[in-house]
């Protein structure tokens, strides 16, 4: 294995990638991504990539809790357990690893749950975790064989959500926040861990009880910034496939202009009134951190995309 050859300073800067689903469900996506961590290390920085599901997971796992009866739970549970497997073998790399969250796929469609966390809600949020536990499981191991000393990090045990006032039990359980100050002591703990990437799950995180919760659909990009205010880091990279922020969605109007440039009121307004690119719940802890927000294409990693900063716009629309 090639590692990073050269010492991280103690103080090294955090850099966060964020892949989405359909980035992660690609073979050759993975080559990008081990490139794109590598070469964020070379500048001397320290890398938390986050993944989500792989596309269409999440839903088929929200399929498996809504199903009618345990047989049909099953058969569903069946079709995704095999996905991965073969994405696996697809990737190179031992569909073992997949055993503990498969195990643990089997035990709640049966009806079982950690036993600390009842209730349906909690099952739920259990189940749903699982895409991101998988995928973040078979990326460490494709990366890992390219040569890329990655760490696997469970989300959980970085952040644990707070309960909001007035909050349902429905989002405590399955839209929960994290407090998204910076953390020195998880930046001393993942610094201490001598590893200079790490890869780690969106979606997901833990509550005071040690239960997993989950942070709402399409909660990737919150992680992402979540870690990236948690950590003070130098910049957070969402990896898509898109271009970047547009002035409006580019599938239904054609002479949408890509925005190359923004600040975070005006990402806001296009993250709350457009074209679904960017969660609008990503964007306020990345502006109290005061910590800039790249958006890029997966599948064009030249394109310079949108960089959303707390600076003023040079291109605003
Ligand atoms: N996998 C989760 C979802 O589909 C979270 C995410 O991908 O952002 O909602
Ligand atoms: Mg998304």
């Amino acid at each position: 294995m090639t590692e990073t050859s050269h010492p991280l300073a103690p103080d090294a800067p955090w850099i966060v990638l964020k892949f989405g689903g359909t980035s992660v469900a690609r073979v050759e996506r993975w080559h990008s991504i081990a490139e794109l961590a590598q070469a964020r290390c070379a500048e001397g920085a320290r890398v938390v990539i986050v993944v989500s599901a792989l596309s269409g997971v999440t839903d088929a796992l929200k399929a498996i809790a809504d199903a009618g009866d345990v047989a049909d739970r099953r058969v569903r549970a069946e079709a995704l357990a095999q996905r991965h497997i073969d994405f696996a073998v697809e990737l190179g790399v031992d569909p073992a690893l997949l055993a503990p969250w498969l195990a643990q796929l089997s035990e709640l469609v049966a009806g079982g749950s950690d036993h600390r966390c009842e209730g349906f809600y909690a099952w739920q949020a259990e189940l749903l975790s699982l895409g991101e536990l998988m995928s973040s499981t078979l990326g460490n191991a494709v990366l890992r064989a390219a040569g890329v000393n990655s760490r696997w990090l469970d989300a959980r045990d970085c952040f644990e959500a707070q309960p909001q006032p007035n909050q349902s039990e429905w989002s405590c359980w399955l839209a929960a926040s994290v407090p998204a100050a910076r953390d020195d002591a998880l930046r001393e703990r993942l610094a201490s861990r001598q590893a200079a990437i790490f890869i780690t799950q969106g979606f997901i995180a833990r509550n005071a009880a040690g239960c997993t919760v989950l942070l709402g659909r399409g909660g990737s990009d919150t992680s992402a910034a979540y870690f990236g205010a948690c950590l003070g880091a130098d910049r957070v990279e969402i990896w898509s496939d898109v271009a970047g922020l547009f002035s409006a969605n580019p599938r239904d109007v054609p002479g949408a202009r890509l925005l190359r440039r923004l600040d975070f009121e005006e990402a806001q307004e296009i993250a709350t009134t457009g074209a679904k690119m960017l969660h609008p719940r990503c964007l306020s802890p990345l502006r109290r951190a005061g910590v800039p927000l790249w958006i890029r294409d997966t599948a064009h990693p030249g394109l310079t995309g949108t960089v959303i900063g707390p600076e003023a716009p040079d291109a605003a629309p």
